[in-house]
């Protein structure tokens, strides 16, 4: 007994071996950025008649890139004048057959040089590499290649209803899936004949302005795609420019409503596609680890800079406290930092001006006594970063549960009834997406016909083709992009509007 004692007296400390990935960088050499880059009008590379120019930046870094022209009201008009021209000249009759070989194209010219657009899309914007990689390139490239499909056989897919394009589209597009939004406006106009003036965002302009030279290379005739670059007043005289015929808004509601006040009485075509704040909603039967998985990426991927985010987590209460466990649990398993790191889960926040936004709305989930949680990682110094956060103890009335975050945060709140799940789900202003997670098939249909949303996965979230239509309900905007329904915004069917 006494050797017994010893022995464990004696015993060297059993310590748990501490496991880290080594870091895996993506290199960079592959992009050649430019000092400076112009406005893509007419085919070309032009100066801004403004003479302004902005800095885009690496959020992850705070290093400038480049600069960036700013359009001003003489510059978009030049671009809508060119977009005008190359509609009347070359686009409205070229057969549906032609357009494709150019959409084709394209897609084609992604695919080849996704390697180089994911980087840059990594630097300007702070998604992580992994992301940029296998999620945004491949679907910006399927959806070229999607709706390249449908440019000949429109007369099919609107049969007896003589489709025309519209003209000019004027199309804004945010920051947190810059050519993957680009993709979704461009691919749908140019399949139905119309031409473009592109407005990305301010803060992620570069891969838009690859894609200009991309589309050089193909030779898509000039003037048929502008992009022109700047901030909220571009974006402002695109909309209401009295050439656009169609006006395509991905972004805030606030800007969305001002520019539907804008449009109003204009006879322009609109589609809004805004914010939400979406339910993503476990019940007790749900496979718990899969849920987990479906949470954390519901909510994480992309930063939480994603407008169908699931950002209110509804679970049901006797599966609560195990939930709340293993989310806690693969939160420490996240990893947040350098977003070219081939190992990284959760990037840099896009913007100090987003920072700002997400840090204002955390503490206000605080002072109105909601209970936080955030894993321990180091941040790096420089760039803009926020921990995965987690929020128990969350009422409905906590702008926490209203307000779009749009960053790496959870509220989470709790149901008894299915009936429970629908009522606090359906409640919110918004209405783009939902998840249900649950054993019953007949619980997936049941919750689905109930849910407000354009958009409602079942024991999956964030799951996007570009043959599936997306959108939203309430203030979550209207019209759809993707699928068949996304020709229809660019399409008029009464023998007019061409
Ligand atoms: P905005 O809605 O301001 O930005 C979206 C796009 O619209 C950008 O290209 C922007 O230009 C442009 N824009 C801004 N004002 C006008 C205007 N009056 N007329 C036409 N275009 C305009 O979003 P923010 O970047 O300001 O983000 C604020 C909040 O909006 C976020 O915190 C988030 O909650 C939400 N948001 C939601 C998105 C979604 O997809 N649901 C996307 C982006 C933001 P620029 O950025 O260059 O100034």
């Amino acid at each position: 007994m006494a050797k017994i004692e010893k022995q464990e007296r004696e015993a060297p400390e059993r310590r748990e071996p501490v496991w880290d990935y080594a870091t895996a960088p993506e290199a960079t050499d592959i992009v050649r950025l430019e000092d400076r880059y112009g406005l893509f009008i007419g085919g070309e590379f032009v100066e801004p008649k403004s003479g302004k120019y902005f800095q885009t930046i690496n959020p992850a870094t705070e290093e400038v890139l480049a600069e960036v022209a700013e359009a001003g009201p003489e510059d978009v008009d030049l671009a809508v004048r060119a977009a005008r021209h190359a509609h009347e000249k070359y686009w409205r009759a070229l057969p549906g057959s032609e357009r494709a070989k150019f959409i084709y194209r394209i897609a084609r010219a992604l695919q080849e040089r996704a390697r180089e657009f994911a980087v840059l899309e990594t630097m300007d914007g702070g998604k992580p590499i992994k992301e940029s990689r296998d999620v945004d390139l491949p679907l910006a490239a399927a959806h070229f290649f999607y709706y390249a499909g449908w440019a000949d056989k429109l007369e099919y897919a609107f049969p007896n209803r003589r489709p025309h394009p519209l003209g000019v589209a004027g199309q804004v597009i945010p920051w947190n899936f810059p050519i993957l939004m680009a993709a979704w406006k461009i691919a749908p106009a140019l399949a139905t004949g119309n031409t473009v003036v592109l407005k990305p965002a301010e803060t992620t302009p570069l891969t838009a302005l690859l894609l200009a030279q991309v589309i050089q290379e193909v030779e898509l005739p000039p003037g048929v795609v502008n992009i022109v670059t700047g901030a909220g007043e571009t974006g402002s005289l695109v909309v209401t420019h009295p050439d656009v015929n169609k006006v395509a808004f991905t972004g805030s509601t606030e800007v969305g409503k001002t520019i539907r006040r804008a449009l109003a009485g204009t006879g322009k075509h609109l589609t809004l596609e805004l914010g939400g704040k979406a339910a993503n909603i476990v019940f007790d039967d749900a496979t718990l680890d899969q849920a987990v998985e479906g949470v954390i990426n519901g909510i994480f991927f992309n930063q939480g800079h994603v407008c169908c985010a699931g950002s209110r987590l509804l679970v049901q209460e006797p599966v609560f406290e195990p939930l709340l466990e293993k989310l806690k649990e693969r939160l420490q398993t996240l990893r947040v930092g350098d977003p070219l790191d081939k190992n990284t889960d959760v990037g840099a926040i896009n913007s100090r001006q987003q920072l700002e936004r997400i840090e204002e709305l955390v503490a206000s989930g605080v002072q109105e006594g909601a209970e936080m949680y955030q894993p321990e990682c180091n941040l790096p110094e420089r760039g803009f970063w926020f921990r995965p956060t987690l929020f128990t103890n969350v009422s409905q009335s906590h702008r926490i549960a209203r307000e779009e975050i749009f960053g790496p945060v959870l509220s989470i709140l709790t149901f008894r009834t299915p009936a429970e799940a629908v009522e606090k789900a359906n409640n919110t202003p918004y209405g783009l997406s939902a998840g249900i997670w649950t054993d019953k098939g007949s619980r997936i249909l049941w919750m689905a016909q109930r849910m407000e949303a354009g958009v409602v996965w079942a024991n999956t979230f964030n799951r996007f083709d570009p043959s599936s239509p997306f959108g939203g309900y309430k203030e979550s905007g209207f019209g759809r992009e993707g699928g068949l329904h996304g020709l229809e915004p660019y399409l008029d069917f009464d023998g007019g509007g061409d």
